[in-house]
């Protein structure tokens, strides 16, 4: 069988879509892979092959064997087939034997998990499916894996000799074999009694799997208290930070940035230098488990960054060293906040980070939030002007210069804000820098918005995450952004939201019916088009609703455009028949049903932004709701009759 490359190309094109246009386009070895399966197959249809279900389960008998390497790091080996055995053990109650490569495995069908160095047997069928031929002709008969694939990158390819089956998942790296094995893992699932996994080659799951973003990072807290939560860690990890890592690395999260390193609380570990500055609440200082999740974290991908606030937001300690803080424009002190032009101040800084990296040597990066809000700033003569922003340069300055001192590998990162503007202006002089801008919704992004940082830090609204988590991966690739990054205090609780981020920070192409579809999957443990359906109107209606509410919210009632209000009724109408079509009693289901009955958005729309100033002068704005009827309800669902106050609201959400 004689395929030219061109021939192939548009024959992927018009049955995948552009999607696989462009995939062939950069990994031409897959081409070689698919061609041999079909020269394999003899006759057999195009779309027979990449259809075809990998079986693991059926009759309630196991039907495949997992192969690991026993070359590479068995232990990890030994640890990616146990989460696919796991799984496949929680939706069957079947266990799948496990054998090693070395031994002759019998089993007809065999699912090869480790690097091709690892297991032989994947570079042989690798060797052999990838005799493609290049855009000119030639016959490459030797192409493995793709050196696109980089350190993340897998491959996930089905495979047939003579009557065996193979699915061979493989990368050049343990963790590109571990992403490979966690995305077949959200894609088992049960059909007609049999456990399978099935969309080979299509773009639910590509053979080739690269990340659009080199970077996908949380920025979250694992202790308490912090700004967003308080003990919504230990909850749900306690000190099993092992576990902690590899829920991350289930979802391809490679970075934290931890915003309860900070100065706000304390110093979150056992500090012999600052004794009293210490948060003796935080849990780490009790057991120092946040050098385990460095260390552990490097054995997945995973870095830590640590990150901190000057010179507001620092209350722990300025309330410890008042003698540091800086003033209001009366002369009085300024709580939470350090006078920038303080020796002492500076001192603390460096002397902080010293012990800070000798404590956690392996740190990835330190960085911090050089002045969120300028009117958080002390005013004395020196930070109350442009002054301002030299001081926050030298502190930023003194911040590399102990990392470059103490361990050169160490990075540093900022997040751009107000009295971050010279640190920015500066930042050529900084190659190592890595500059994070955030504060934008979706709705920007959608209209054409780019951003100038290396990293975009999106922050989603509240619980309807997944509509924005798509338009802004979507637009932060086209712009080639390293990093992406969210922000949340809760893990497995919002499991829905970390896995819509997992598939569009590796394929923001994929539709949000796409992305129904394998959250589905994942949920259930079964295809149901109706949930799949359910599930995109109302990820269309939450999404439509933050546009009506982002495109009117400055206008006046009257001059209210109200498409996107008329899209999501419809939406909703939608949600609420196609539930009705559903009978399958599930969690996933059942907070479907919840979320049907959200009320119109011209009703939410009523609502008002309070400003608060808390204690530091700094200022927080909350949204509360006036209802047709009369009242006043604020965030949590509490109703304060009039229009609340700028003093109530800062006592349940000020400081
Ligand atoms: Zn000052």
């Amino acid at each position: 069988m004689i395929y030219s490359f061109l021939q192939l190309h548009s024959t992927f094109n018009r049955l995948l879509g552009p999607y696989w246009s462009y995939a062939m386009y950069r990994f031409g070895a897959i081409i070689g892979m698919v061609l041999a399966s079909i020269a394999y197959s003899g006759a057999c249809a195009f779309g027979e092959v990449i259809g075809t279900s990998f079986v693991f389960v059926q009759d309630s008998k196991p039907t495949a064997t997992l192969v690991i390497g026993s070359k590479t790091d068995l232990q990890d080996d030994v640890h990616f087939a146990d989460i696919i055995a796991k799984t496949v053990a929680s939706i069957s109650a079947v266990e799948v034997p496990v054998a090693d490569s070395k031994d002759k495995v019998h089993s007809s069908r065999q699912v090869l998990i480790g690097t091709p160095e690892g297991i032989p047997l994947v570079k042989k069928l690798l060797a052999e499916d990838a005799a493609y031929q290049d855009e000119v002709g030639n016959a490459q008969s030797n192409a493995l894996l793709p050196a696109e694939l980089g350190e993340q990158g897998f491959i996930i390819h089905r495979t047939q000799q003579g009557d065996r089956q193979y699915l061979i998942l493989t990368g050049h790296t343990p963790l590109g074999v571990l992403y490979a094995v966690n995305t077949l893992q959200d894609r088992l699932h049960l059909e007609a009694g049999e456990v399978i996994v099935d969309g080979f080659g299509t773009r639910l799951m590509p053979i080739v799997n690269t990340p659009a973003f080199t970077n996908r990072s949380l920025q979250t807290a694992v202790g308490g208290p912090d700004f967003l939560g308080s003990g919504q860690y230990m909850r749900e990890f306690g000190y099993d930070y092992q576990g902690f890592v590899d829920w991350l690395a289930s979802h391809k999260i490679n970075n934290i940035l931890l915003h309860d390193t900070g100065f706000t609380w304390g110093i979150c570990y056992d500090s012999k230098r600052f004794p009293e500055l210490v948060n003796r609440d935080h849990p780490n200082v009790e057991k120092d488990y946040l050098g385990g999740i460095i260390k552990y974290g490097r054995k997945r991908g995973l870095t830590v960054f640590f990150a901190h606030n000057m010179p507001d937001r620092c209350d722990f300690i300025v309330k410890a060293r008042p003698e540091l803080a800086g003033i209001n424009k009366d002369g009085s002190p300024k709580p939470g906040t350090f006078c920038l032009n303080k020796p002492e101040v500076l001192e603390l800084w460096k002397a902080y980070w010293d012990e800070t990296l000798t404590h956690y040597p392996d740190v990835e990066a330190i960085g911090c939030q050089f002045g969120e809000h300028l009117n958080a700033r002390c005013q004395c003569d020196v930070c109350g002007c442009d002054k301002y922003f030299e001081r926050q340069l030298a502190f930023f300055d003194a911040m590399v210069d102990v990392a470059q001192s103490k361990n050169p590998p160490v990075k540093y990162w900022i997040w751009r804000v107000p009295g971050a503007k010279q640190i920015i202006e500066n930042k050529r002089d900084y190659p190592d820098l890595v500059d994070i801008d955030w504060r934008l919704k979706f709705r920007p992004f959608m209209l054409g918005h780019e951003t100038e940082g290396d990293w975009y830090l999106y922050h989603h609204h509240g619980n309807n995450p997944e509509f924005g988590i798509k338009q802004v991966s979507m637009a932060l690739q086209k712009q080639h952004l390293k990093g992406m990054q969210i922000r949340a205090v809760q893990f497995k609780e919002k499991d829905r939201m970390y896995q819509c981020y997992e598939e569009f920070t590796w394929n923001p192409k994929l539709s949000i019916e796409d992305y129904a579809h394998l959250y589905t999957i994942k949920t259930l443990r079964r295809k149901n088009k109706n949930v799949t359906k359910a599930y995109v109107h109302y990820m269309r209606a939450r999404g439509y609703y933050e546009i009506f509410r982002a495109d009117n919210r400055r206008r006046r009632q009257q001059d209210w455009d109200l498409t996107y209000d008329k899209k999501f009724k419809e939406e909703l109408v939608a949600l609420k028949e196609t539930l009705k079509r559903i009978s399958i009693e599930n969690d996933f289901v059942d907070w479907l049903r919840s979320q049907a009955e959200i009320p119109a958005i011209a009703h939410e729309m009523r609502t008002h932004l309070v400003n608060i100033v808390n204690s530091d002068g700094s200022c927080t704005q909350i949204e509360v709701i006036r209802p047709e009827g009369g009242g006043c309800i604020g965030p949590m669902g509490e109703n304060y009759g009039g229009l609340a106050s700028s003093e109530q609201l800062r006592e349940v959400y000020g400081y």
